[in-house]
């Protein structure tokens, strides 16, 4: 199986050039071409070097190979400002990518695994069960393929969300060298502050994050209060429970002096009580702490639903009254079930086949 250039970093692919005999500038100009310009032919290009140009031809399709990931299907929202798409894999697998647009601004949230070991209970690809991890430059070409797509409309990718399908902790390693492509300036430069690994609460992970003195921002998301109220919600707690995952949120912020963010669900009857607002304001004492509310994106296979707004409201002011700051978060794309929590639970509702 050849091996994706995407899958090397600037140095491993400068080390694999000059030990087949050619310069460094060519490998310079060949990261180039992948990671900033994030072309999907390189055989195409004229101003390639004869060396380079050959190096390719004699590499490409033998040893090595892009990841270029071809759009299965891909759906804009209503307002416009939201564009999902199903990418496929060269396994067959697929994966979901979402460009969002803000005023004066773009996200894009990409997935790390084919589906989820975490089983959260209201979240589509937590109910598909696990598949595989994504290579780095899987994870990579998510973020090229959204930069390809917003410079057709004159639009830059500023901010990238590690929150699509996975749990980008479980896929450590990849994401990490991922992340160190993408924020690299010589390519795709997003820098560490605009990038956001969203856990479910991998205490190993965000512990090593805290030894490694990660740049990136961590959000966690929390859903629950309590042991058993989040484990109802969150299978993962019985592995990691809230008490460490607290410690280790503890670890993170005196390691590093980051802020948290911490990701609360609302959902009507089962979270969004006074109580329940009291209680989280009270476990996250002593943390640097922003704790996003959203809206549950109502699913297929999970009963619960959103809670109503004013409930939503007078959560936010307990949370606020107590020194932390909150916000609910704006949805994005929810008529094309791209919010979090409803990849590809269309697509099975429709009764299309799924291959995770
Ligand atoms: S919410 Fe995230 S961690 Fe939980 S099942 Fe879904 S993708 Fe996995």
């Amino acid at each position: 199986m050849p091996t994706s250039l995407h899958d090397l970093t600037f140095d491993e692919l400068r080390e694999r050039i000059v030990r087949d005999g050619l310069r460094p500038a060519h490998s310079a100009r060949l990261w180039n071409a992948l990671h900033l310009r994030a072309d999907t032919d390189l055989l195409a290009r004229t101003d390639f070097l004869p060396p380079l140009r050959r190096w390719l031809e004699a590499n490409l399709g033998t040893e090595f190979h892009l990841d270029v990931l071809p759009i299965a299907t891909q759906t804009p929202s209503g307002d416009g400002l939201t564009r999902k798409y199903l990418l496929k894999l060269q396994d067959g697998q697929e994966i979901e990518t979402v460009v969002m647009g803000y005023p004066g601004r773009h996200t894009t949230c990409v997935s790390t695994q084919a589906g989820c070991a975490m089983g959260c209970v209201f979240c589509a690809t937590g109910q598909m069960g696990f598949v595989r991890h994504l290579r780095p430059g899987e994870i990579v070409a998510q973020v090229l393929h959204a930069q390809r797509v917003l410079r057709q409309h004159g639009g830059r990718l500023r901010n990238l969300v590690l929150m699509g399908m996975g749990e980008p902790l479980h896929n450590y390693d990849n994401v990490m060298k991922a992340l160190g492509m993408i924020s690299d300036t010589r390519g795709a430069n997003i820098g560490p502050s605009k990038i956001s690994i969203s856990t479910v609460g991998v205490v190993p992970g965000i512990l090593r994050m805290a030894e490694e003195g990660s740049h990136y921002n961590l959000a966690v998301s929390l859903h629950g209060s309590t042991e058993a109220e989040r484990a109802a919600l969150i299978p993962a707690n019985q592995r990691w429970p809230l008490s460490e995952l607290i410690a280790a949120c503890h670890t993170y912020g005196e390691k590093t002096g980051r802020k948290i963010f911490f990701a609360w669900t609302l959902i009507a009857g089962v979270n969004d009580t006074p109580e329940h607002a009291q209680r989280l304001a009270a476990l996250l004492s002593g943390i640097r702490a922003h704790v996003n509310l959203i809206p549950l994106n109502e699913t297929a296979g999970y009963e619960g639903r959103e809670s109503i707004e004013t409930t939503g409201e007078v959560f936010h002011r307990i949370i606020q009254d107590a020194g932390i700051p909150c916000t609910i978060r704006q949805r994005r794309g929810i008529d094309v079930a791209a919010g979090c929590g409803q990849l590809k639970a269309e697509r099975r509702k429709r009764g299309e086949k799924s291959t995770l």
